[in-house]
């Protein structure tokens, strides 16, 4: 595909002196590099593989611009001049790389897990346990002026420009919204007091840093909590920052404390434009969308349809740091989608971990995963082209190995066939990408074929690689063979469907999967039964952007049952679980914990409950319980004396996902 397939998105824009070499922005986000000992190489190296890769523009993870203002304890910090110099090497390697890059400052205000938070008021955020300190008004003025500081010393630290961070509910929106500002002198009370906060800051920060440095003012398009702002304030609001010097409008969706999913796998793609599009009707300068934008596609259409001037691309350049570059050079069907599932970035960033990605492993550990060929080309047999298998031939065909891969069944994915037909999660695109870089690396793929132990061994491979996967387990529970049970992947596949009413055993990741599946109703227009689900407003009156959900029916009766005691879910994501949760408990489904199984009949599924007996009359059971390891192969051709490696699945069933698979497969393809 041409470059001219998108031909906005790769078009030129200036800002004031600055000419964007195209319209992708790399998004800010915690990486968690920043606290390292190497903090400058591995910023440079993550920073300089996007620019290089055509992020036109790269806005930083966040800096306070005083202790006070940062996230935690270890948190970024630009308040001095001696600072500079660990700036110095990332904004160097950037802009030999081509690129751009602004530093975003952040002020954390009340969300700040420190002892000293300050927040416009002593309100006590629902995410948070510490109370801040109120800034007097001296104290709310060195503030301001510490955001100006700051921005002069990226300035001198060679930054092109910063953002300032006014969205998700960080201390600039605290002051602009009544939720969490009720003071009563010129920095609260009416709008117009709420909103000197943020355009004192814009003004001041211009007139310190001058007309030619880039100002982006992220404003937040979508409050999403009770006590936000209307449609009509958060206009105001942009107009104000551009008359004070914004050079640029970025946009945030929902604040932290929001109870609705703003950016997780179920959130339909470019779910949130409608809001975007009210700022950028309202103002002069370049607006930017983002949020749930993951392919050059969707990049080029929101902008060609005038939705915004520039896209945000934060979990994508995670997922591909090529993702520009590749687009632009029309192989667009190689770049690694990201699938929105947080599981290694945002889940990461939340436990104190470095973050990376589920399919891309090396991103933030550019240093420790070298790129480029290997020593010396060998020829490696992969058996088995689920997640491991596929990471492992892919990254060692990369590298110049002659590469078979063998798969049992007619198509490649193993278990990913089955999780991409999950509402909302897009492993349809991790597959695509596989096959993309299996044919790109002549990897010599042989479907429907299982090899003997044998021929395996005298065909003359330097490597294999058993990647035979798993089987979902059987539990011993008397009826486990009777006609309405079913597996899991039986399920999924479409192979079997179940009726109405539908017992699911087993409360893991794939049991909460299955009872989705089972119980989200036909999707039709997904993005308008979003909406409804969670109770956003797109008309723009309402304040916070906010109304009653009016959840859509389920499909089927569910009831999910666990024998552990304890809640269930607590093995699901970190930021995707409570939205996963909350969206079944809408749809009815039940959750029975500490359900010791009995015996399954014509009746349904029996069960003791606290040692009392107890049926559910349902029409299936389906099981969920768990897997077991497939790695008969790897017996066998080690009893016949031949080196041989076992990865993934095949090798640890136990609380093996795509997240480990894809490391393991890609670790394993850099040792040979
Ligand atoms: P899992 O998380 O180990 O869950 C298995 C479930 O089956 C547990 O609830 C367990 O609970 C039950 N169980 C186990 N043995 C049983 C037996 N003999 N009889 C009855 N019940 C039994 O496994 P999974 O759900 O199959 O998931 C596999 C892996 O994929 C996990 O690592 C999971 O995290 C991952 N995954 C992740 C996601 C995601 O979105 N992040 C989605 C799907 C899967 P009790 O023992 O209490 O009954
Ligand atoms: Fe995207 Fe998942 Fe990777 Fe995060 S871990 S960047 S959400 S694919």
């Amino acid at each position: 595909m041409p470059a001219s397939s998108y031909p906005t998105l790769f078009s030129p824009l200036a800002v004031g002196p600055v000419t964007l070499s195209n319209r992708i922005v790399m998004g800010s986000m915690h990486t968690g590099l920043e606290g390292t000992p190497d903090a400058g190489v591995r910023l440079a190296a993550f920073y300089t593989e996007r620019a290089r890769g055509g992020a036109a523009l790269i806005i930083t993870g966040g800096y306070s611009p005083n202790p006070a203002g940062r996230m935690s304890e270890h948190a970024g910090v630009l308040d001095r001049p001696e600072q500079i110099a660990l700036h110095r090497p990332v904004v160097n390697a950037v802009h030999a790389a081509g690129g751009r890059i602004a530093l975003q400052i952040l002020h954390a205000g009340r969300y700040s897990r420190h002892g000293d938070l300050v927040g416009a008021s002593d309100l006590v955020a629902p995410i948070n346990r510490l109370k801040p300190h109120a800034l007097t008004d001296a104290e709310v003025e060195r503030t301001i002026d510490d955001f100006a500081a700051c921005a002069e010393l990226a300035q001198n630290a060679g930054y092109d420009g910063v953002e300032i961070m006014g969205s998700e509910g960080y201390l600039i929106t605290q002051f602009t919204s009544p939720r969490t500002n009720n003071r009563s002198d010129r920095w609260g009370g009416p709008y117009g007091n709420r909103l000197r906060f943020p355009v004192e800051i814009v003004r001041r920060t211009r007139k310190r840093v001058g007309p030619g440095f880039i100002i982006v003012f992220r404003i937040s398009a979508l409050d999403l909590v009770k006590g936000g702002l209307t449609a009509a304030e958060i206009v105001a609001q942009a107009r104000a920052v551009e008359q004070s010097g914004a050079s640029i409008l970025d946009t945030g969706i929902g604040w932290h404390e929001a109870s609705v999913p703003t950016i997780g796998y179920m959130v339909p793609r470019a779910a949130w434009t409608f809001a975007v599009k009210r700022i950028r009707a309202a103002v002069s300068i370049p607006v930017v969308v983002t949020n749930r934008i993951n392919t050059p596609e969707l990049a080029e259409s929101l902008l060609a349809e005038g939705v915004a001037d520039l896209v945000s691309l934060a979990r994508p350049l995670l997922a591909d740091a090529a993702f520009g570059r590749k687009a632009f050079e029309g192989r667009a069907d190689e770049i690694n989608t990201c699938i929105a599932c947080n599981q290694a970035c945002l889940d990461f960033i939340f436990v104190g971990k470095i973050a990376t990605c589920l399919v891309n492993p090396r991103a933030c550990r550019e240093t420790e995963f070298p790129a480029g060929p290997a020593a010396k080309p060998r020829r490696v047999a992969v058996v088995g082209a689920g997640a491991a298998g596929l990471a492992c031939a892919t990254t060692a065909a990369e590298r110049g190995h002659r590469v078979t891969l063998f798969e049992a069944s007619k198509e490649i994915g193993g278990q990913l066939n089955l999780a991409k037909a999950v509402p909302g999660k897009e492993f349809a695109e991790t597959l695509r990408y596989f096959r993309a870089m299996l044919s790109k690396g002549g990897v010599d793929l042989r479907l429907g074929a299982s090899p003997s132990p044998a021929a395996l061994a005298n065909a003359g491979f330097d490597e294999i690689v058993i990647a035979t996967g798993v089987a979902p387990r059987v539990p011993d529970i008397e009826g486990v063979g009777h006609p309405m049970v079913m597996r899991y992947d039986e399920v999924l596949s479409g192979k079997r469907a179940p009726g109405r009413r539908v017992a699911v055993i087993g409360a893991g990741g794939i049991g909460f999967d299955v009872a989705e599946y089972l119980s989200a109703p036909p999707q039709g227009d997904a993005l308008a039964h979003f909406m409804q689900d969670w109770g956003v407003d797109r008309s723009g009156a309402v304040a916070g952007g906010l109304v009653k959900p009016a959840p859509q029916g389920a499909a089927r009766e569910v009831t999910i049952l666990q024998r552990k005691p304890d809640p269930a879910g607590k093995t699901l994501g970190l930021t995707t679980g409570w939205a996963l949760k909350t969206g079944l408990a809408q749809r009815g489904v039940r959750i029975i914990a500490g359900a010791q199984y009995v015996r399954i009949d014509d009746r349904g599924l029996h069960y003791l409950q606290d040692g009392k007996p107890a049926l559910l009359e349902v029409d299936n059971v389906v099981l969920c319980t768990g897997q077991q390891s497939v790695r008969g192969l790897y017996d066998e051709i080690m009893a016949l004396g031949t080196p041989v490696r076992i990865i993934g699945g095949a090798e640890r069933a136990a609380e093996l996902d795509a997240l480990l698979a894809i490391d393991q497969g890609m670790r394993t393809a850099l040792a040979l």
